[in-house]
């Protein structure tokens, strides 16, 4: 007797569940993550708007919640999990404003796509020539390279719905008063943090000047985590394939907390085959030049040590 074949497991979009089934290879697909991305895939599919479903990016934030026993929040869906107080369908706003948007990263994008679909003028002004912010840097990472959809997505959508881009714009007070605006939302995000240490900040460069590759890093590097999420893991990950030896520091009492369950394990599975050494307990007081290194003071209030690192610093 034959029995059907069912699989369940990461399947994110229906291009490819249409092909697993088509090609012979399984007879039925489970997507449960699909329809916590975007509830109203099914009734995509039956309208043929298939390029409007909301894909699931495999970020397992959802699942990192659960496992914490949260709730079941979607990075790419807002309003999953909370839809007492966010409707998962949007409507139109009863007065037409017009809508000026600094920073076109997640949050701006996503304000712009809400906007647009509440039938507001939306104008959105970024800095940078792309729009993404920190989401096209954590994609850097091959493993993670399917978070630009939660930036594809919305920009498709945002231009369904006429959302005007200026990219390469500064938007200072008279850029923004120069749309008439009636409404201005401020999306710019955060800006690294530099001044780590009582001197010698200096010789201090940030985890995004790694992940994006305007610093190249030397072959033994010393990181200092005081956020514990993914980017000191990224930009260790990213010195270390880089044939540089990597240490990361923390004044917590574990390294990277925020970074939990399924997603610790794909770092951890590299790192440790790279011989990165984690310290934790211990603050990143001071660091000097000596000649062609670094000397990098490290202390945890009843201890101090000194470490060597050869980070250069000289930007692309
Ligand atoms: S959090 Fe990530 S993995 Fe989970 S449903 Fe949303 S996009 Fe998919």
């Amino acid at each position: 007797m034959d029995f059907p074949t069912f699989h369940a497991v990461r399947i994110q979009d229906i291009a490819t569940a249409c092909f697993a089934i088509e090609s012979g290879r399984i007879d039925m697909v489970g997507m449960m993550r699909a329809h916590m991305t975007d509830p109203h895939i099914v009734r995509k599919i039956i309208e043929r708007r298939e390029n409007d479903i909301r894909s699931c990016v495999g970020a397992n934030y959802c699942l990192n919640y659960i496992y914490q026993g949260g709730m079941a929040l979607c990075i790419h869906n807002a309003a999953t999990g909370r839809e007492l107080e966010m409707l998962q369908t949007i409507r139109p706003a009863q007065a037409k404003r017009r809508i000026v948007i600094v920073g076109a990263g997640p949050a701006g994008l996503e304000a712009a796509r809400v906007a647009g679909e509440r039938d507001h003028e939306v104008i959105v002004l970024e800095a940078m020539n792309d729009p993404g912010g920190q989401i096209r840097l954590t994609a850097q990472n091959v493993r993670c390279k399917e978070m630009m959809g939660i930036v594809d997505w919305r920009m498709a959508q945002c231009e369904k719905l006429g959302v005007r881009f200026s990219f390469n714009t500064w938007a200072d007070t008279e850029t923004v008063l120069a749309q008439n605006p009636d409404v201005v939302i401020v999306a710019t995000g955060s800006m690294p943090h530099t001044e780590v240490c009582r001197e010698g900040n200096e010789h201090v460069v940030s985890s995004w000047d790694i992940i994006s590759g305007d610093v190249k890093p030397g072959a033994k590097a010393l990181i200092f985590d005081d956020a514990g999420d993914h980017a000191a893991l990224q930009a260790a990950e990213t010195i270390a394939q880089a044939s540089g030896r990597v240490e990361v520091t923390t004044p917590d009492r574990t390294f990277s907390p925020e970074v939990v369950s399924m997603n610790l394990v794909p770092y951890m599975r590299l790192l440790q085959k790279l011989a990165t050494t984690f310290t934790v307990t211990f603050r990143l007081e001071a660091v000097r030049r000596e000649g062609s290194e670094l000397l990098a003071t490290i202390g945890s209030g009843l201890w101090r040590r000194e470490e060597r690192a050869a980070l250069r610093s000289d930007r692309r």
